[in-house]
């Protein structure tokens, strides 16, 4: 046989492959295409959100931060992948700054897990309500610059993406949304893994870095963790690294050893992340509707207070702590009366908490799409009004009208992307019933179906409440 046999029966590797985007992804330095452009954007918002008017509908960094920066992030992680973490211009700015930097620390043991990172994105949904960061140009501003500062921090004192698997907020975000994408890095031909001597893909060589989050090729499972950084691509001497066809929410219902994450089932860290990313969902499109500020008022006069912090303190604690305990409580206990396991409630919450994912995902693509959709144009009368103040009017003078779909049609989208999530999650609820040790499926799976519903309806009636236009003019 020639030595070319082997080579003929590769598999693809997928979009590595295709014509112009193949060849450009396939280039060393191909992410400094997004970067850069990204990095640029970053520093418009800034200096706009920092000098530019007050007015959020009227500064770029609200309206692209809070409109379009987040419904584009959901759009393409449906869509294609974790492109935003691909492109994050923070790592390009923290590899120059490596250059004159080394780190050489290892992140502490104790904090290799998500728990400091689901904290952060905590913090942060809880900021944007306690802030109003989306009506304030100055603190966005204020917020992507100290973005810059955390990543430069984490990154030039502990070796490796610990900024991005332990720490970063949207990363978490992310990786959580792109178990749901259609694309994933894997390996193109698992025999030639097996026959790999140098395995540069983790280790690296001197074309490219190693894989910085630890996903050993050849054992990584779907999207969790993946930054899409590429580095692995490039890594790889036989070219064996594939950027392909990835089944959304597939690999959610099983349990493979995963490299770099081990098996979803001992992870109560990831099953916590999952739970908060769906929970938060309907947080923050809660936090947006009317009955929100009866409901705060309310719960300030409970509670004697006049300042908002003790108040929205309290309702994350109800909605982030409390209700998930609660009814993913219900959901074990249910689930262990009806197929007589003597698992511990904790074991089969962590078994079971992640068909929320694609709930979860359904709910914020829902949401941000809805603002991403009705505030489409919003944006381009602001750039026109930016260069007017520069004196340079190249794009004619504000048109304040412009603005994206009407509400109405935005509902039933809004409704048919939940719609999707819920239906994923159930595919996902039934897998992950399957595995259940007593076989009995069906009784595994209903209680898990039920409390998707039952969170699907709380997410249909808030989105047919009337919700806050933030950022735009529109009412
Ligand atoms: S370097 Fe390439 S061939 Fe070797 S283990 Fe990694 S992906 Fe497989
Ligand atoms: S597996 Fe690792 S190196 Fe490869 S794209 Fe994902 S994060 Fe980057």
């Amino acid at each position: 046989m020639t030595s070319a046999a082997p080579a003929r029966r590769r598999r693809s590797r997928g979009v590595l492959e295709w014509p112009l985007v193949g060849a450009l992804l396939r280039w060393r330095h191909s992410r400094l295409l997004l970067q850069v452009p990204l990095f640029l954007v970053a520093l418009v918002l800034v200096l706009h959100g920092l000098f530019g008017p007050r007015l959020a509908p009227m500064n770029l960094a609200t309206v692209m931060v809070w409109v379009h920066y987040r419904g584009a992030l959901v759009l393409v992680l449906l869509v294609a992948g974790n492109l935003f973490c691909m492109g994050c211009p923070m790592l390009a700015l923290r590899d120059l700054a490596r250059r004159f930097v080394h780190p050489r620390f290892d992140w502490p043991q104790a904090l290799r897990n998500k728990w400091l990172s689901i904290g952060m994105l905590v913090g942060v949904l809880f900021g944007y309500e306690l802030f109003d960061w989306w009506g304030d140009p100055r603190a966005t501003a204020w917020l992507i610059v100290a973005y810059f500062g955390a990543i430069l921090a984490v990154d030039l004192v502990f070796k490796h993406a610990s900024f991005c698997k332990f720490v970063c907020p949207i990363g978490q975000f992310n990786f959580a949304a792109s178990t749901i994408s259609p694309l994933e890095i894997r390996a193109a031909d698992a025999r030639v893994c097996e026959t790999c001597t140098t395995k540069d893909c983790i280790k690296g060589s001197e074309l490219s870095r190693g894989c910085e989050l630890a996903l050993f090729v050849p054992e990584k499972r779907g999207n969790m963790d993946c930054t899409f950084c590429l580095d692995c691509v490039h890594a790889c001497p036989h070219e064996n690294v594939a950027l392909a066809r990835h089944e959304p929410a597939d690999d959610l219902g099983l349990d493979p050893h995963r490299s770099g994450l081990g098996r979803f089932s001992k992870r109560p860290d990831l099953a916590a992340l999952v739970t908060v990313f769906c929970f938060g969902a309907l947080l923050n499109a809660f936090g947006m509707v009317s009955p929100v500020y009866a409901v705060q008022r309310w719960m300030a006069g409970v509670m004697h207070v006049e300042s908002e912090w003790p108040v929205l303190t309290a309702l994350f604690g109800v909605a982030l702590v409390v209700e998930p305990l609660v009814l993913l409580g219900l959901a074990c206990w249910a689930t262990r009366a009806a197929t007589g396991s003597h698992e511990s409630l904790l074991t089969l919450g962590v078994r079971h908490a992640y068909c929320l994912a694609p709930l979860g995902f359904g709910i914020w693509i829902a949401h941000y799409s809805f603002h991403f959709l009705t505030g489409l144009l919003t944006f381009v009368p602001v750039l026109q009004k930016a260069l007017c103040d520069l004196g340079a009017p190249i794009l004619g003078q504000p048109i304040w009208r412009l603005g994206g779909l009407p509400k109405s049609a935005a509902l039933p989208i809004e409704l048919g992307l939940l719609s999707l999530g819920v239906i994923a999650s159930c595919v996902v609820a039934w897998r992950i019933a399957e595995r259940s040790a007593s076989r009995r499926t069906l009784a595994a799976f209903l209680p898990w179906a039920a409390l998707v519903l039952l969170l699907a309806g709380a997410a249909v009636w808030l989105f047919e409440q009337p919700m806050e236009m933030r950022g735009t003019f529109l009412q």
